[in-house]
């Protein structure tokens, strides 16, 4: 009997590298309120993603929130449904308003010509999520906010290393959110990032982010938003893996596309002038055949995952709006394993499983 595959499999460096960094930490004496390890980290992702204005938070949710807050959105957002439900729920959170534009279904990212009906004197924001790191369609959106003056927003959860338009995806917008979590290819554990455009904003932020505060003089409403520094200890041992993790799954990614070319599946197609991560191996199967295909695989102990599920225009607390493309994806869509340590022969194995199931 052969182990049981997930759809994902964190990617943990040498426990030596790792070790080397909490020892610098236990130097220190320093745990986390921006300490060395931290600062180090927020350098390297400046660099890395080419960004001047970074800020780096305890995870991709707390990103989305203080990126709502300090920009001053609110009122109602534009949003996609085709997201993990922190974007909406971040929306919320906040106190304003969701309104889901449908998406696009060759890329599944929230689809420009559907917007613009929607915007009323009370839109402040359009908050789209770059699906498995595939780009929006940032000219067309920003074209939009522009013309009507609003905050764009972009979730950018999965874009880490995605490179688009010869700039990297999370360069986009006036604040791209990350998050750094276990799940997503480059990790700290639990942590995220904002990306900014001016200093005087991160400044702001960065206030929020602890607790508004300096010293002992109070300025305005905060919370905690920090990265300690042993998350970001991970964050600096997982980096210099990070090519070599997209590497692999490229090669893994051209595997599935080459063993199901005589199949009944849809795999989205990169679109041009983007090199892609490969964070996700999203399938689109046939109507209704999603149960089968996941049935045949558990039997084999092989687990993909319906993601995104449920589209967010149907959560049980939201008023219901209809976004037939996203609802259609979200019955179809399975994320196949994909991580450094799956062979080829595992996907080869889960491969000749979906073909047979949908023959
Ligand atoms: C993971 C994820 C988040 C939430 O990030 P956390 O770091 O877990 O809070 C938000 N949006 C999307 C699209 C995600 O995939």
């Amino acid at each position: 009997m052969q182990d049981p595959i997930y759809v994902t499999r964190t990617f943990l460096p040498p426990r030596a590298e790792y070790d080397a960094w909490l020892d610098k930490i236990y130097e220190s004496h320093i745990l986390t309120n921006n300490g060395p390890v931290h600062n180090e980290l927020e350098e390297k992702l400046r660099s890395v993603l080419n960004a001047d204005h970074l800020l780096l938070t305890s995870n991709g949710t707390i990103a989305l929130q203080l990126a709502i807050r300090t920009l001053g959105v609110t009122g109602k957002v534009i949003t996609t449904p085709f997201s993990y439900v922190a974007t909406v729920s971040a929306i919320l959170w906040e106190g304003c308003t969701p309104v889901f534009a449908d998406i696009d279904p060759r890329t599944c990212c929230i689809d420009p010509a559907k917007i613009e009906a929607l915007i009323d004197d009370e839109t402040t924001a359009i908050l789209a999520t770059h699906v498995y790191g595939f780009p929006c369609d940032v000219d067309a959106i920003k074209d939009i906010a522009d013309r009507h003056g609003l905050k764009v927003i972009y979730d950018g959860a999965h874009a880490f290393g995605t490179i688009y338009k010869a700039k990297s995806l999370t360069s986009y917008g006036d604040a791209c959110t990350l998050s750094f979590h276990a799940t997503k290819l480059f990790h700290t554990v639990e942590g995220g990032a904002v990306i900014l455009h001016s200093e005087e904003v991160r400044k702001k932020m960065r206030l929020q982010r602890s607790f508004g505060h300096i010293g002992d003089e109070h300025f305005e409403l905060g919370i905690n938003g920090k990265m300690s520094e042993m998350h970001a200890a991970m964050g600096m041992a997982v980096l210099p893996y990070v090519p070599e993790l997209i590497k692999t799954r490229r090669s893994l990614t051209e595997r599935y596309a080459e063993r199901l070319k005589e199949v009944n599946v849809t795999m989205l197609s990169i679109p041009v002038e983007t090199e892609f991560n490969y964070g996700y191996l999203p399938l689109i199967l046939p109507t209704g055949k999603r149960q089968i295909v996941t049935d045949a695989l558990a039997a084999v102990q092989i687990h993909p995952r319906r993601y995104f599920f449920p589209s967010l225009n149907t959560l049980p607390y939201l008023e219901y709006a209809q976004c037939p493309v996203s609802e259609d994806m979200a019955s179809r869509m399975l994320c196949m394993p994909l991580y450094r340590e799956l062979s080829l022969e595992d996907v080869d194995r889960i491969c000749s499983v979906i073909a047979a199931a949908l023959k």
